[in-house]
């Protein structure tokens, strides 16, 4: 008896002592993602390095993340909310699911038009959405969002559906610069111009250039950059086929969005939140963050990655990211009122 109970008392010590100093001061971070790659651990872990803040973490799709979050209430754990599109992190903005940040860090680091004018999200990388096209079958590329919708180009163009968010995103910088009016246009213009009903992911996109199915496609710049780094079954063979365009020099800039990220309304942890924001605003986080998912960093001076730096420097557009956030119940409206699949 005395042998079981001498390490059974020790256990129980341990556990007590461990208990003990979990509630006294254990120090961690909980964060809801929509953005899960395997890399993210690693940078994690560097952030546990330097603070000795655990991260604990739960991945989902952003409808999952909402969900969860407004299930969850006040009594949510989470204390970072992180997707990967500026209209989806207004949305959560919108269903209260956030509160503001008040950090000079991350103002000084993160330029204004990234983040949300009361702290309420914040970029922490940035992605062009542009133009693709067939080198061997397109002389003339169109050098603008809005000449995607020229009747030259009848019949030319792969995009994925309009209910996709990066769509509605671009949809809704085109209602700012162009008014609603000359954002209707488009829209019918772009739909007169589809190559087939659109199907897929940005990824089917592009391979649709290297099939023949279209002579031009709208995608994210990583995608393209992942099949340059990788494997990418249909596309990376005809890689070398396709041009880009960075649309937009001449005028407003090329249309860009952001992995975004915020502190949860109910955030137990808020002082460890709000550290673990401005860690990922550090030179060394950002150039990893940006870097695994081939995005562009957004604080300054940070270098790109050998792939995303193919792209060179472009003019991006200066317009504050909420408004994508703020016109995406108009772009769903007139892409629904054109009948853009
Ligand atoms: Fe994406």
């Amino acid at each position: 008896m005395q042998l079981t109970r001498t390490p059974l008392a020790a256990l129980i010590a341990a556990a007590l002592t461990a208990g003990l100093a979990a509630e006294a001061g254990a120090q961690e971070v909980n964060i809801y993602s929509s953005r899960h790659y395997d890399n993210d651990t690693q940078l994690y872990d560097l952030f546990t390095e330097a603070t000795g803040i655990r991260v604990n973490r739960i991945e989902g799709t952003p409808e999952e993340i909402l969900a969860r979050l407004q299930a969850e209430g006040a009594n949510s754990p989470a204390d970072i909310v992180l997707t990967v599109d500026a209209g989806r992190i207004w949305l959560a903005d919108q269903e209260g699911l956030l509160q503001p940040v008040d950090s000079a860090v991350l103002e000084e680091r993160i330029p204004e038009h990234l983040r949300h004018p009361d702290g309420h999200w914040f970029g922490l990388s940035q992605r062009a959405r542009v133009i693709f096209y067939a080198k061997d079958r397109l002389e003339n590329p169109p050098q603008t969002y809005e000449a995607l919708a020229d009747p030259e180009y009848e019949g030319k163009v792969c995009i994925r559906s309009a209910s996709n968010v990066y769509n509605l995103s671009l949809l809704s910088a085109i209602i700012d610069h162009d008014g609603e009016e000359g954002a209707r246009g488009w829209a019918e213009g772009l739909q007169n111009n589809l190559a087939r009903a659109p199907e897929g992911g940005d990824t089917d996109q592009l391979k649709g250039l290297v099939s023949g199915a279209c002579d031009i496609a709208v995608a994210n710049t990583y995608y393209f950059a992942r099949a340059k780094a990788s494997t990418v079954e249909g596309l990376s063979e005809g890689v070398d086929q396709i041009g880009f365009v960075l649309p937009n020099q001449e005028t407003t800039g090329t249309h860009v969005n952001v992995a975004a990220a915020g502190v949860a309304v109910h955030a137990p942890n808020r002082d460890n939140a709000v550290a673990f924001l401005e860690f990922m605003t550090t030179p060394e986080a950002q150039e990893f963050f940006a870097n695994q998912n081939h995005e562009f960093p957004v604080v300054e001076g940070v270098s790109v990655g050998p792939i995303a730096a193919e792209y060179g420097d472009f003019n991006t557009d200066m317009l504050n990211l909420s408004v994508l956030g703020i016109n995406q119940p108009k772009a769903q409206e007139i892409f629904n009122e054109v009948g853009f699949p």
